[in-house]
C-alpha cells in the first residue's frame, strides 16, 4: 500500500481542527487517534448492541458474549497467540502489575534477580520495585549502546542463573529503538529465566509472533493501537497462566463459591474479576481488524519513511540534537539547544502541531541522556509529510523567538 493510500483509507475525526484544517498530531506514541470504524463499532456496542456478557440468558447478551470473545480471539491472534492465553486488563501497566503480583509473588524469592534496562517506561520499572519491597528480589539494569539500543552484549556478560525474569521494552517509547527480541529470548533461555516483552510501542508498528519468538509474557495497550483507552492485554504462555494464582477476587473469576472455600475459573477468566470493559473490548477488536487491514508491514514502512524524512529535516537545522538510532521505529526524540522542551511544545501548539515534551515516564533514561526532558515527535498511520513541514516551521519560529 502506498503512503497516500494509508493516510486516506480511513476517516480520522480526531485530526480535524474546529475550522476544518488538519491538526498536526505528532503524539501517537502517547496515544493514537481513532479511525471512524473503531468509533462506530463502539457506538453500536454502547447503543443498539449493548448488554452484559457471560451471564445473560437472553439473546442480546449471548450475542454480546460472542462479540466480546471474538474480540479476545482477534487481539490474541494479532500477536500470534491463542484466546485462552489472552487476559484483558486495563492496559499494559495493569498487565505488568498483574504479572508482578501473581507470577512474581508466587515464583520469586529473596536472592532471585530481575533484569530490566535503562530505557524502560516506569510501567516496567515500578511494579518490579514493589515486588522487590515485598520479596527481596534484586533488580539489575542492562545498559544501552551508544545509539540507544538495549545492549545485549552487556546483558550476555552479566546475566546469571539467579536471573529469573528478563523484562524489556520491544520498542522504546522515547528512542524508538527496536529490541533484538529473538536474541533477548535466547539470552533469557540460556539461564532458565522467563521473558516479558513490553509491546506498547511495537504492536502498532511491527508484526509480532509470540509463538515464533517463544516469549513468556507480552503486554500492550489498545489505545496506542488505534483502539480505546481503558483496555489492554496480557498474553502469557498457557502453562504459565494456568499455574498463576488469581489476582483480584469477585464475580466472573470463580468456579464455585461457598463461605468455606472458593474455587476459581480457568485462565483467562480467573484474572478478569468483575464486569469487563465490554465496549472497550469491542473497540479493541475493531482496532485490530483495522490495523490488519492496513497491514503492519505497510504501516512500518510508512512510519520509517516519515522518521527518515524528519531526521533529515531536523539534522539540517542548527542546534537540534537527535536521540536514538537512525532506524527508530515511528518515534523521534530531540532537543533544541537553549530551549526547554515544554517551551518548544507550547510554541508548536500555537502552530497547530502537537508533540510530547517531558520525561515520557522514563526518568532513568532522561538521567542517562543527561537531560531533564526531551521533545518527541511520534508518527502513526495517518501521519504525512505536511506534519513534518509544520514541525519544521514551528521549530524555526521557536528559534527566532529564542534568538
Ligand atoms: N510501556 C511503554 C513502552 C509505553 O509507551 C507505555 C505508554 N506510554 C506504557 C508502557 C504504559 O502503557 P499504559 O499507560 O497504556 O498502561
Amino acid at each position: 500500500m502506498t503512503t497516500d493510500a494509508l493516510t486516506r483509507t480511513a476517516e480520522w475525526p480526531g485530526l480535524v481542527n474546529p475550522d476544518g484544517s488538519r491538526w498536526h498530531y505528532l503524539d501517537t506514541a502517547a496515544t493514537a487517534q481513532k479511525p471512524q470504524v473503531v468509533i462506530d463499532a463502539m457506538v453500536r456496542a454502547l447503543g443498539s448492541d449493548y448488554a452484559t456478557v457471560h451471564r445473560g440468558v437472553y439473546a442480546r447478551s449471548a450475542d454480546m458474549t460472542l462479540a466480546f470473545e471474538a474480540a479476545r480471539r482477534k487481539v490474541a491472534a494479532l500477536v500470534g497467540g491463542a484466546e485462552n492465553e489472552l487476559v484483558f486488563t486495563r492496559g499494559a501497566t495493569e498487565a505488568i502489575n498483574l504479572v508482578a503480583q501473581t507470577w512474581g509473588q508466587a515464583n520469586l524469592k529473596a536472592g532471585d534477580r530481575i533484569l530490566i534496562s535503562t530505557l524502560e517506561h516506569h510501567a516496567n520499572i515500578v511494579p518490579w520495585q514493589l515486588l522487590r519491597d515485598r520479596t527481596g528480589v534484586e533488580i539489575d539494569v542492562c545498559p544501552l549502546t551508544e545509539d540507544g539500543l538495549i545492549d545485549l552484549d552487556a546483558a550476555e556478560r552479566t546475566i546469571t542463573p539467579a536471573h529469573k525474569l528478563v523484562a524489556f521494552a520491544h520498542v522504546s517509547n522515547v528512542l524508538g529503538s527496536t529490541l533484538d527480541a529473538p536474541r533477548a529470548v535466547a539470552l533469557a533461555r540460556r539461564v532458565g529465566a522467563k521473558i516479558l516483552l513490553d509491546g506498547c510501542q511495537s504492536v502498532a508498528r511491527l508484526t509480532v509472533d509470540v509463538k515464533a519468538l517463544d516469549a513468556d509474557f507480552y503486554v500492550f495497550s489498545a489505545h496506542k493501537l488505534y483502539g480505546p483507552t481503558g483496555i489492554g492485554a496480557l498474553w502469557a504462555k498457557a502453562e504459565i497462566l494456568d499455574a498463576m494464582p488469581p489476582w483480584q477476587g469477585g464475580g466472573a473469576m470463580i468456579d464455585k463459591v461457598t463461605f468455606e472455600k472458593t474455587t476459581y475459573a480457568p485462565a483467562p477468566q480467573r484474572f478478569e474479576a468483575g464486569t469487563p470493559a465490554i465496549v472497550e473490548a469491542i473497540g479493541f477488536g475493531a482496532a485490530v481488524d483495522f490495523v490488519q487491514a492496513q497491514g503492519l508491514d505497510a504501516i512500518h514502512a510508512h512510519e520509517c519513511a516519515l522518521v527518515a524524512k524528519a531526521r533529515e529535516a531536523l539534522r539540517g537545522m542548527n542546534s537540534v540534537r537527535l536521540f536514538g538510532p537512525e532506524d527508530s521505529a515511528g518515534i523521534l526524540s530531540f532537543a533544541l539547544e537553549g530551549v526547554h522542551p515544554h517551551d518548544l511544545g507550547t510554541i508548536l501548539d500555537e502552530e497547530g502541531v502537537a508533540i510530547r515534551a517531558g520525561h515520557h515516564c522514563a526518568q532513568p533514561l532522561m538521567a542517562h541522556l543527561g537531560v531533564p526532558a526531551t521533545a518527541r515527535a511520534s508518527f502513526g498511520i495517518y501521519s504525512d509529510e505536511s506534519d513534518i513541514a509544520a514541525l519544521v516551521r514551528g521549530i524555526e519560529r521557536t528559534k527566532r523567538i529564542f534568538g
